[in-house]
């Protein structure tokens, strides 16, 4: 477990497990709780199929894909839905290989070796095969065009193109995603500070729920929704789960979530409780949000299959496509040098381990 995670769910000397008579091995201060490793476990493992059935988000029988990076939030995710629910439904799992040197081949190795060990079939679908450039190159790119944006929305995009078809082409009816409390929390606070209302409006534990039902779409899920972090950082180190947890995506650096995880981790630090407290916020806000029944047809009515790939789009190419064009056309405008294809850190800015305080430095 990293030191600062560590740190915060550590508990007073001589703190008893408000379960039994045995000492406390982690505190939740938002409770706060106190648990054994024991009574932690049953705490976690139950708010997972709490939030499952509170929201709703699969029934049995139905077949989830689940998308499996390697990383601690979708490693747990799939060791908890093949420990509760691998009988009831079909599980499968989608590896998306988005080609950063150094950095994807460790987390996919021990997204396979969890597969194997909860018996669960994989496929690994790459950014290269899929779509003829890889997240080392789009970087290069977009380093010479800083005007197209950032990696991680190039790469956001193309992962959901890759889900959402493959869901499809597997035939499942949920995408179960690693999104925890903090993702959660942290989406909803920059959609508030970009005044990205349309964003907002389709969030939620099963995301896109206030949006439109459309054949095109699988609906995707979180059933990590309502669990912070740092605890599934502790259950994987009590399970001792297999996860990559070395540095993040090396392209993690640039960008701008890091900066709101630090300003929302100080306030849960400061405030216990503050996370839980803007998730509900979130919750009360969304049926005033979200789209009308009268809007509904209009919305539906608007998409079309995209030219290329057949993604439902409200455009001729969906967005994913519509970034490969441009950056292909920069790819054999600027021939691309080999030498700028390594990843450097130009300015301040603080990566994705950093904000998470894995290694004591944030
Ligand atoms: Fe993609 Fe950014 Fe995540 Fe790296 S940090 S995998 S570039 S979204
Ligand atoms: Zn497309």
């Amino acid at each position: 477990m990293g030191s600062n995670a560590k740190e915060t769910i550590k508990p007073a000397q001589g703190q008893k497990c408000d379960k039994c008579p045995k000492n406390a091995s982690i505190t939740l201060s938002y409770g706060p709780h106190h648990f054994c490793e024991n009574h932690f476990t049953q705490f976690f493992e139950n708010r997972f199929k709490k939030t499952i059935r509170k929201y709703k988000l699969f029934r049995s029988g139905e077949k989830i894909l689940i998308a499996l990076s390697g990383g601690k939030d979708s490693v747990t995710l799939l060791h908890l839905l093949s420990k509760f629910y691998s009988k009831s439904n079909h599980l499968e799992a989608l590896i998306i290989d988005e080609g950063v040197k150094g950095y994807r081949e460790n987390a996919i190795k021990a997204a396979i070796d969890n597969c194997k060990k909860a018996n669960v079939k994989y496929t690994i679908i790459s950014f290269a095969k899929e779509f003829g450039i890889t997240n080392d190159k789009i970087m290069s790119i977009l380093k010479n065009n800083p005007k197209l944006g950032g990696t991680c929305a190039f790469c956001g995009t193309l992962r959901r193109n890759i889900m959402n078809k493959y869901a499809k082409v597997f035939k499942a009816n949920k995408l179960a995603t690693g999104h925890n409390l903090d993702d959660e929390v942290q989406s909803f606070v920059m959609n508030v500070f970009n005044n990205d209302f349309e964003r907002m409006r389709r969030m939620g534990a099963a995301a896109g729920a206030g949006m439109v039902d459309h054949a095109g779409f699988v609906k995707r899920i979180k059933p990590l929704y309502e669990t912070p972090e740092k605890e599934i950082i502790a259950y994987c180190a009590y399970k001792n789960l297999n996860h990559y947890s070395q540095e993040c995506c090396p392209y993690s650096w640039s960008a701008k979530r890091n900066e709101y995880r630090e300003m929302l981790n100080n306030f849960e630090n400061r405030f216990p409780g503050t996370m839980y407290s803007i998730l509900r916020f979130d919750e009360e806000l969304l049926p005033f949000v979200a789209p009308k029944e009268n809007e509904k047809p209009k919305m539906k009515l608007a998409l079309k299959k995209c030219k290329k790939c057949g993604e439902p789009t409200e455009k001729e190419l969906c967005k994913a496509c519509e970034m490969i064009k441009i950056l292909k056309i920069q790819k054999n405008s600027k021939g691309i040098k080999s030498s700028e294809n390594k990843v450097s850190k130009a300015d301040k800015s603080k990566t994705c381990a950093q904000t998470k305080g894995y290694y004591g430095s944030a």
